[in-house]
């Protein structure tokens, strides 16, 4: 273990969140350890400002219930108290021990054939936790007691070098948890760093673990990976490593060799205007991202229904949206909520031809129709296409003639 002492690390407490130093002190007054750890700790080391703030603790989660009349435990997998200060959560987390202990113990420890851990709730000290975390930058720790900062797994010095590195071995830890693939991508991209080689090398013939994780939280993995600012580094990382193919195989299936395709390109360029809005802390729709991203594969099912059978082309293209969101959902479920809304701006690229008049008016008027206009728009830049280009004019005029009536 190292320690590096007050004097000789940048971390001070005016950059901590007021709700994150009270819960530390209240822990500490109370007899317990307690540290801040995991993306406050390397973000201010970086000297980022952190998303948020997690703490670990030797209190246990019913302990800290007491402590806090804000909190609420959370979480099966992991059991864990939230401190909940208006609309900031502080996150407080049990330190977490070993398994080797408690073999037949189910309802604290669960491990599948393959290894995956269902459940980890097996309480240790500030050294087991720290072996128990993915990273070793992710696995710093600043005490509040001496301000000091413990190091169990080299840490710092990863941190300096920029190499994002497994705490133990890589092929056990991505059986325990296959989601850690993903993250070390979008550590990767996000702070522009190295995977080590170590950590790297398992991922392409391990990603197919993947599809053991529920659906529902590849897709709150798939947004941070590709709406938190850094979406296009982060793409080209996922291809590289064969996971993007896992997680978007409907996509995946239409990449070309050359890579620019109409569907390459048009992914390229979204990710890439996603992370420009984000870095000017402009909003971000996913459905827009996902109606953007399956767009021509949604394109090539319709031809391929009008091919086969004499439906009309409204109904080709009915039973290709179905058809394309369904499969999609296998892999990565998309909530209803998000795939109506990509259905809308779907079938708004054909209203785009046909209405005119008091329709069009109704029409700019509906929630997605700035969605769906962004859609028509780089669709006529990428396949630079003249009628789609006079047709975005034509509606760009419109809309601004009408804001003007
Ligand atoms: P972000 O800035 O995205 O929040 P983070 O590192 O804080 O990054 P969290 O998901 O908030 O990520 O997790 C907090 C900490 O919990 C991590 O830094 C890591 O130490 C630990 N952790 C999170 N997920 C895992 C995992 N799948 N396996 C092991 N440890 C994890
Ligand atoms: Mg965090």
């Amino acid at each position: 273990m190292t320690i590096i002492p007050r004097d000789e690390h940048k971390i001070s407490r005016q950059k901590i969140s007021k709700n994150a130093l009270k819960v530390l002190y209240r822990l500490d007054k109370s007899g317990y350890e307690a540290y801040l750890v995991g993306g406050g700790v390397r973000d201010l080391l970086l000297g980022k400002q952190p998303k948020d703030f997690d703490i670990t603790t030797s209190a246990t989660p019913e302990q800290i219930l007491q402590l806090f009349r804000n909190c609420r435990l959370v979480g099966r997998r992991f059991r864990l108290a939230h401190i909940i200060f208006g609309p900031e959560i502080i996150e407080v987390s049990t330190f977490r021990g070993h398994h080797e202990h408690i073999s037949n113990r189910e309802n604290i420890s669960y491990q599948t054939q393959h290894g995956m851990l269902l459940r980890d709730n097996v309480y240790g000290n500030i050294e087991e936790d720290a072996q128990r975390r993915d990273f070793t930058i992710n696995s710093l720790y600043y005490g509040i007691a001496d301000f000091m900062i413990r190091d169990y797994t080299g840490g710092m010095r990863d941190l300096q070098e920029r190499r994002i590195c497994l705490i133990g071995d890589p092929e056990t830890r991505y059986r325990e948890d296959p989601v850690r693939m993903l993250r070390a991508v979008r550590f990767a991209a996000r702070f522009d760093m190295n995977i080590c080689l170590q950590t790297a090398k398992p991922i392409p013939y391990l990603a197919k673990l993947l599809y053991e994780i529920p659906s529902s939280r590849l897709f709150e993995e798939s947004l941070k990976l590709l709406q938190s600012g850094y979406g296009f580094a982060t793409y080209k990382l996922l291809c590289q490593y064969k996971l993007f193919q896992l997680l978007f195989p409907i996509i995946a299936r239409h990449f070309t060799l050359n890579k620019d395709s109409p569907l390459e390109r048009i992914i390229i360029k979204v990710l890439k205007n996603t992370d420009y809005r984000l870095q000017k802390g402009m909003r971000v729709n996913s459905a827009f991202l996902f109606a953007v991203m399956l767009w021509y594969p949604l394109m090539q099912l319709i031809g391929e229904i009008n091919n086969k059978n004499n439906f009309t082309n409204y109904e080709s293209s009915v039973i290709a949206m179905h058809n394309i969101l369904n499969e999609q959902c296998r892999t990565l479920v998309i909530p209803k909520r998000i795939t109506t809304l990509v259905y809308d701006i779907w079938s708004m690229q054909r209203h785009f031809f046909y209405y005119r008049g008091q329709r069009a008016y109704k029409l700019i008027n509906q929630p997605k129709f700035r969605a769906a206009f962004d859609l028509l728009a780089l669709r006529a830049e990428i396949e630079n296409n003249h009628d789609l280009k006079s047709l975005t004019e034509w509606w760009d005029r419109f809309q601004k003639a009408s804001l003007l009536r």
